[in-house]
């Protein structure tokens, strides 16, 4: 057993962090106040390998291991939870897919633009009607000659002010469920799409929205894969990008509480530190112990993955827990803080904010508690057909 990143891992973390200081942190506020990045910086992360790190080198990208991608976002996430994100959004939620299942032309069009910083993209699945039942989507992609033509709905989705692709699912056999999904790649300036947006609590520079699509084409090539696997392959990509997800909270929260441990040092009542105080010293002990344990979860899970092992029940594992456990400590870190902290002047409260999204975003506690009982129980105990 080797608890140790290598050197190469270390000093890519430091890298990530001195880049992070110096080009994130000192606009995150002013990002999340404004609902927005801007464009520029999805050219400074690809600057530094972080637009496409999982893209592999043939096409431009860093071709990074999961855990050092993990390494990436959880230091991200330090600084700018939104950020981590995004990177989460480009690399696995979406260019994985065409990574994995898309054709050479497709990965030619694609991927050496996101690695650039180029091409934004995002991933569109949800529905107004649906979102854990994800096999319940009703967009619908028809071929029609040369083209296919998709019409439906889909709401919650993250990146809207940016993409200029959305890897979309639609049911090419409406009559099955997960086994009449199909991936495709839109574009985002087709013709008959409507955009709309939503003011969030967290996750706001993301931007989030919804889209209208009534009869829009797309060549044929822009299938992803084969027809009808689509539901398969965005749960394959789920379990990456819960556990980095998982990470992303990990990170935040690890930055609140190290801010919190030097505050209280420094912070006196009834004539001492309050960092004296067991009712201090006790929170920030067993929100260290969780943390530590957590983000081991999180690391021997991308270890795994990278190691070719299914990866479906960890990754569920981390995915429940981390976000509920960053949202409790960093709310503690609010308390441990004081009146000061209830204050937009301090950036717990927008990590607060941020990881809670993270709670619901990519599948909520029970449906990954379901997934955790299907692997460990059998798939004749799931709770539904
Ligand atoms: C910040 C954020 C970003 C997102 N980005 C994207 C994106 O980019 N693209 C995209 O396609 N989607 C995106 N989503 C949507 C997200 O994946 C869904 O919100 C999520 O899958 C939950 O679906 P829902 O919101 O419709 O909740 P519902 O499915 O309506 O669930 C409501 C409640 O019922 C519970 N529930 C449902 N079924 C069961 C069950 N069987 N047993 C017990 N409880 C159950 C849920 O746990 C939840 O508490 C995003 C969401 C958020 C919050």
């Amino acid at each position: 057993m080797e608890f140790e990143f290598t050197q190469e891992q270390k000093l890519f973390r430091e890298a990530v962090r001195e880049f992070a200081k110096e080009k994130i942190a000192p606009f995150e506020a002013e990002w999340d106040r404004k609902g927005e990045f801007p464009r520029s910086l999805f050219k400074e992360l690809a600057q530094v390998g972080l637009a496409g790190i999982r893209i592999p080198e043939k096409y431009g990208g860093q071709g990074a291991d999961a855990v050092t991608t993990g390494v990436a976002i959880e230091e991200l996430s330090r600084f700018d939870f939104n950020v981590a994100n995004f990177v989460i959004i480009n690399n696995i939620l979406t260019a994985n897919v065409i990574v994995e299942y898309g054709s050479e032309k497709l990965k030619e069009m694609i991927l050496p633009g996101v690695a650039n910083g180029d091409i934004v993209l995002g991933i569109a699945l949800t529905e107004p009607h649906c979102g854990s039942d994800a096999a319940a989507i009703r967009t619908r992609a028809v071929l029609d000659g040369d083209e296919w033509v998709i019409s439906g709905e889909k709401s919650s989705i993250s990146m809207v002010k940016y993409a200029n692709y959305f890897v979309l699912y639609a049911k090419t056999k409406p009559e099955e469920r997960h086994r009449g999904i199909s991936a495709f790649l839109v574009p985002t300036n087709s013709k008959n799409i409507k955009f709309s947006y939503f003011d969030d609590v967290g996750y706001r520079p993301i931007s989030r929205g919804a889209l209208k699509l009534d009869e829009v084409r797309v060549p044929k090539e822009f299938l992803i894969g084969n027809l009808n696997e689509g539901f398969y392959y965005v749960m394959k990509t789920f379990d990456f990008s819960k556990t980095l997800l998982a990470l992303s909270c990990l990170g935040a929260a690890e930055q609140s509480l190290e801010e919190t441990i030097e505050y209280v040092k420094h912070r006196y009542a009834f004539d001492r530190p309050i960092a004296k105080f067991e009712g201090i010293q006790f929170k920030i002990a067993e929100h260290l112990t969780h943390l530590e344990a957590c983000k081991l979860l999180c690391y021997k899970t991308l270890w795994m993955k990278d190691r070719g092992q299914s990866i479906a029940a960890q990754a569920a594992m981390c995915k429940w827990w981390a976000p509920k456990l960053a949202f409790e400590i960093i709310h503690d870190c609010i308390l441990m803080h004081g009146n000061v902290a209830y204050s937009k002047d301090l950036p717990h409260e927008r990590r607060m904010r941020n990881v809670m999204g993270i709670e619901i975003g990519d599948g909520t506690a029970e449906i990954q508690k379901i997934v955790i009982g299907r692997e460990i129980l059998g798939k004749e105990y799931v709770p539904y057909k």
